[in-house]
Order: C-alpha cells, then sequence, then structure tokens
C-alpha cells in the first residue's frame, strides 16, 4: 500500500479550536487532543495518499508526518485504503420527532404544585427524560409514590433521574429495591453525602451516585467540566445546530413557573393556570434551542464545542444572548484551565451564584 490514504474512522471526528484540536471518537466516548498542524493534514489534504501529503509540504516535515499517522493508527483512530472513495464521511444530521425530549423538575419545602398534573403532561408530549431535583429531604416511599404514578397513567416515555440531598434515613438497598422495581428509574444522584464521591453501577446503564458536592439551589447548575463532556452520536449530532443545555427542554420551577431551566428568569406561566403544551406554544420559549456553540462567544473558538454542554442562566455578560458559560474556566486561546471562580470578573458574582 505504497500510496495508501490514512483514513480516520468515520466515527473519529476532528474538531479545530483557537489553540488546540482534538479527535472526538464517537464510538468509544472519549477524545484526543491533536496538534493544530495534524487537524490541517487530516482536512486540507483529506483523501491524499501519504506521499501526495509529504510532497505537499515539500518533503521537509516527512517524518513529523509519519509520526503523526502512526499515532492515530497505533490508537485505531485510522486506517490505511487504497479506495478512500468507499468510506463516506458520517451523517450529522440531527433530527427527533418530539417537541419536548426532556425535562426538569425542582422542589423544596415551599412547592405546592399539582405534581401529577405536571407528569401527566409530560407523559401527553411524550417526553422521554425528567430530571426530579429534590431541595429538601426526600424517602424512598415518596419517590416510590411518584413511580407508581407514572406506571399508573402507563407513561411508556418518561424514564426517570432523581436528584436528592443525603439523607441517613434513607437506605443504599433501599434505592437499589426501587431500581430493580421500576425500569424507568435511571440514576440517583445523592448529594452532600458523607460517603463523598462514589458510583454504584446498578444493572444495565443504571447508577446510584453520591457526592459530597453542596448543591443549595438551581444556582448550583450550569458548571462547564470536563468530566460532563458527552461524546455521543446523538449529542454530537445535536449539537452542530441545536443548544446543548435547552434544545427540547421544559422546566418547573420550585414555584411551579415554567421556565426553559429554572435558573432563568424568564415565566412562560405557572402550571397551576397554565398547560405546558400551551406554554411551550410561545415563541419566545424556544428562543435559544438552535443556539448552538459555534455561535456563541469563546466557544465558537473551543475545540470541545461539540461535546460540552452549555448554561444560558449564568452567562459571563448577562446582557448579551451569546455570551460564553460564566461557570466555565476554560480558555481556547491559551488551552488552560482554572477554577472559573477564579476570574476577578467572575469573583463578585460569586457570593450569588454558587
Ligand atoms: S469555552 Fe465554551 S465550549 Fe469550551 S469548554 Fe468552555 S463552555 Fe465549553
Amino acid at each position: 500500500m505504497k500510496n495508501a490514504v490514512c483514513l480516520l474512522y468515520a466515527n473519529c471526528i476532528p474538531v479545530k479550536g483557537a489553540q488546540n484540536s482534538i479527535i472526538c471518537d464517537l464510538q468509544r466516548h472519549n477524545y484526543i487532543q491533536i496538534p493544530t498542524d495534524l487537524y490541517d493534514v487530516l482536512t486540507i489534504h483529506k483523501g491524499k495518499s501519504i506521499p501526495e501529503i509529504k510532497a505537499a509540504y515539500e518533503n521537509k516535515y516527512d517524518k513529523i508526518i509519519d509520526n503523526y499517522f502512526n499515532i492515530l493508527l497505533d490508537n485505531e483512530f485510522a486506517f490505511l485504503t487504497d479506495t478512500p472513495e468507499l468510506f463516506p464521511e458520517m451523517n450529522l444530521e440531527w433530527e427527533d420527532p418530539l417537541e419536548v425530549s426532556n425535562a426538569i423538575v425542582d422542589f423544596d419545602e415551599s412547592s405546592s404544585f399539582d405534581l401529577q398534573a405536571v407528569l401527566e403532561q409530560l407523559s401527553e408530549l411524550h417526553c422521554r427524560f425528567v430530571q426530579m431535583r429534590f431541595y429538601r429531604k426526600t424517602s424512598v416511599d415518596e419517590l416510590r409514590e411518584i413511580l407508581d404514578y407514572l406506571d399508573s397513567i402507563q407513561s411508556n416515555s418518561i424514564g426517570i433521574d432523581f436528584i436528592l440531598p443525603y439523607w441517613d434515613k434513607n437506605e443504599n438497598k433501599d434505592f437499589v429495591a426501587l431500581f430493580k422495581a421500576y425500569k424507568r428509574m435511571n440514576s440517583v444522584n445523592i448529594y452532600d453525602s458523607p460517603y463523598g464521591k462514589h458510583i454504584h453501577p446498578v444493572g444495565h446503564s443504571k447508577y446510584l451516585i453520591h457526592t459530597a458536592s453542596k448543591v443549595v439551589s438551581e444556582k448550583s447548575c450550569g458548571v462547564i467540566e470536563k468530566a460532563f463532556f458527552s461524546i455521543h452520536l446523538k449529542t454530537f449530532s445535536e449539537a452542530q445546530k441545536h443548544n446543548t443545555c435547552l434544545n427540547g427542554k421544559v422546566s418547573v420551577d420550585k414555584q411551579g413557573e415554567i421556565r426553559n431551566c429554572p435558573a432563568m428568569p424568564e415565566s412562560f406561566g405557572n402550571v397551576e393556570t397554565i398547560k405546558l403544551r400551551d406554554a411551550i406554544k410561545d415563541a419566545r420559549f424556544k428562543k435559544y434551542w438552535n443556539l448552538n456553540k459555534d455561535q456563541v462567544e469563546v466557544c465558537k473558538d473551543c475545540e470541545f464545542r461539540y461535546i460540552c454542554t452549555d448554561c444560558r442562566a449564568f452567562t459571563v455578560d448577562s446582557s448579551n444572548d451569546k455570551s460564553k458559560p460564566l461557570k466555565c474556566g476554560y480558555n481556547p486561546y491559551t488551552g488552560e484551565w482554572k477554577a472559573w471562580s477564579e476570574n476577578n470578573l467572575k469573583q463578585s458574582l460569586k457570593t450569588e451564584i454558587v
């Protein structure tokens, strides 16, 4: 294969940032950082044989080019072929037949809205995923009641994630029993736990997670960290044209106000007086759904823009709809991560936003 082409597997997609570039492996759910020179070799010279690429650089960088391709081949990001035309790129078009795909419902001591009515409406909208966040203690029995109600209305679509504070009256074995009894329960995330960080897998793709994190309110959300990157075909393709947090989302805050996210200022009515279906008809409700990271300041130059989540509730400049998420400490122009709260601009806000 003297004139072979070194081709990336279709699931391995290079993304260029201002300083660094990466290859996202959508099958193995990881990424590797690559020199931006290699990104250029892979994109500008895509389809050319290795000798042709070397010749394009007047054979000055033959060793470097060999080294680049050896790394890709050794790590199974690429393969050699004489027939590159037989290996088309992956289609990244994203479509969802459902208007509402995911929801957040918040509770604290003061919540008095009719949860069953909200769940019934989400079921009618065929919402697939509901995250229920408790800012007060809740018992395993209360969770069981919620799950029983969903079973009673034969809501086949809804999967549930619970986020709740540690309470010594709840035992791990009781949560495990819930997982076994209710297939729709995907995860339980217990914060402020004395056990620190502990991930307990329960069956296939189900997790009981303890963390030491303090979750005080909806203001605790929106943190951008590498650990939260999602390197999956579904999220990567959705991120090409849509917002990675708010697309297809409806939220009910702890007072029953319908919002894009519980931490966002604009309410589209209260669940006691308006149906979710009617609230989301307001054209302003979908204002952010198609705001992808290619339009967001700074993020548009970041190599992580298609695997990172977004936050429109807390941004660097709240008067600018396209401002960078406030709780991100990454600088794509230097390639450095810092704690988001270290930024001077953010120090003044830190007391209000956790
Ligand atoms: S700069 Fe933007 S895309 Fe990059 S890590 Fe931060 S929030 Fe994500």
